[in-house]
């Protein structure tokens, strides 16, 4: 692990594991509490160094870490597949994201406007009076992330945070250590200060209260599953939140929807990253007069997608991050089509790998629906007409991403302004991001936003400052 820009052995070290074949492809410390407080006490001391810098300089260093990202993009990527599973063609395209969001970070973080407030409007304000907002670095950022993206959601909170001035306690996923410590090395080859990044390996479990409860934090930055993120606000006491949990997103099809661009989306949108994705297609609900098109044309691209070797350039789906959730995946399907759903194609596990399923006839009620999978595999309910879908779309605790199909302009205006989601798309799923944009949910999936713009505001706490004229 990396402690105050140091390399660090462990107490105890562990092997970490491909999920693909079980090979092991490195070894691992396992911090315990006295890492935890030592990496605190360094980012109490970096946040010091940090906030002393300009924006200019910071930025600098961003940019810096962001060209560094660039020419080694083959080496990320062969380390994000490796360690989870994930085909190398989607793990280089992840890794070729990070040097754009580095520059992004920094060049927003170079961007805190404050704003001057009209004091002379107050009665007791005066025309002797000057008013205005500042924004300054929360200090130490703790930042959690999960094991689906192990480098762009790493960058989404150490890249705005570190732009804006602050320092940062790594905690990666289990599985997905190594490249969570070779972009921590970036950041120091870059020449981010030493005592202002630390990159804790082990388990989040043991280490989770610890680092979200210390008072010296200011700001947890969490992505992760919904029963961890509760977790995290149960514990947190007195600090700024920013939470992106997990999801059960929709895709409606309405009758006068492009059924072929429907099928092709959701073919993509259900099984990338075997659909371990926040933001994959779980539940189309598609208009009774189409569904029966919309399967024809869904099933057969669906058994189109590769299965196989990460390695491989041509894979499309490698496994899933692990056996155990393989095997969860592969009841939660079972157990599904007991329900009255019917397995059209896929769901058959090999170790790790579950082949990408289409079920058919789901109840938009049944946990298929309304618990998040995590898997490769997308439920279809019928929706009798748009009030229906909105419904059926809002019926589920989360609200991340959701998408409709349609030619009608009223009815994806409607959509997007009746549907609580965080993000809204018209004619795709809501598989879509580019990072700039804003980027979190709404209901149970989360507090705050993602996207460099918006999350150096999230990272920053707002002061204001009155300057009091001689009376
Ligand atoms: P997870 O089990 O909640 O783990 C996420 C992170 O939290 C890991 O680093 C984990 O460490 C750590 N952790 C575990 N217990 C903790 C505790 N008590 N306190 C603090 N941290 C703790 O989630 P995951 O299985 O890795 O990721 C999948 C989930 O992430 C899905 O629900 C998905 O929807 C969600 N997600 C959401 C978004 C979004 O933008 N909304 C994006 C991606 C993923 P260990 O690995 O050591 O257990």
């Amino acid at each position: 692990m990396i402690i105050a820009g140091e390399w660090t052995a462990g107490a105890q070290e562990e092997e970490l594991r491909s999920p693909y074949d079980g090979d092991v492809i490195d070894t691992v410390a396992v911090a315990d509490f006295g890492d935890v407080d030592r990496a605190i006490a360094a980012a109490v001391r970096g946040a010091e160094h940090q906030r002393r810098l300009s924006a200019y300089e910071r930025e600098a260093i961003l940019r810096r870490a962001g060209d560094l990202a660039d020419a080694r993009v083959d080496d990320l990527a062969q380390t994000i597949s490796r360690e989870t599973g994930k085909p190398i063609a989607e793990a280089r395209g992840e890794a070729s994201r990070v040097g754009d969001l580095l520059r992004l970070s920094g060049f927003e973080g170079s961007q805190l406007y404050g704003e001057s407030l009209p004091l002379d409007a107050a009665s007791n304000g005066g025309t002797n009076r000057l008013g205005f907002t500042l924004r300054q670095p929360c200090g130490v950022v703790v930042a959690i992330t999960p094991f689906n993206f192990p480098a762009l959601l790493v960058v989404h909170k150490i890249g705005p945070a570190l732009a804006t001035g602050n320092a940062v306690v790594l905690k990666p996923a289990r599985q997905t250590p190594l490249t969570a410590l070779k972009l921590c090395e970036i950041f120091l080859e870059a020449g981010l200060h030493p005592e202002a990044i630390s990159c804790l390996t082990g388990s989040g479990g043991v280490l989770g209260d610890a680092l979200c409860r210390d008072p010296r934090v200011r700001k947890i930055s969490f992505t992760g599953s919904s029963e961890t993120g509760e977790r995290i606000t149960r514990v947190a006491g007195v600090k700024k939140l920013s939470l992106e949990l997990g999801a059960s997103c929709p895709v409606v099809i309405l009758p006068d929807a492009d059924v072929e661009l429907a099928a092709s989306a959701i073919a993509l949108g259900g099984y990338a990253n075997a659909g371990q994705v926040c933001i994959s297609v779980q539940r189309v609900l598609a208009d009774r007069r189409v569904v029966g098109d919309l399967l024809d044309a869904l099933v057969p691209k669906v058994e189109a997608i590769k299965v196989g070797d990460p390695t491989e350039p041509d894979t499309a789906l490698g496994s899933l991050i692990s056996e155990r959730d393989a095997i969860r995946v592969e009841r939660a399907l079972r157990e599904g089509s007991g329900n009255g759903a019917r397995i059209v194609t896929g769901g058959e596990r090999s170790g790790s790998v579950v082949t990408p399923a289409v079920l058919a006839d789901v109840d938009p009620g049944s946990s298929l629906s309304q618990e998040e999978l995590f898997g490769p595999a997308v439920a279809v309910s019928t929706a009798d007409d748009l009030n229906h879908a909105i419904h059926l779309a809002n019926s589920t605790r989360f609200g991340l991403g959701a998408g409709i199909f349609t030619r009608d302009l009223s009815s994806a205006i409607r959509f997007a302004r009746e549907v609580d989601s965080g993000n809204v798309h018209v004619n795709w799923t809501p598989l879509w991001r580019a990072d700039l944009m804003p980027y979190g949910g709404l209901k149970g999936s989360g507090i705050g936003k993602e996207g460099p713009r918006y999350a150096v505001e999230e990272m920053t706490d707002l002061k204001t400052v009155v300057l009091h004229g001689a009376s």
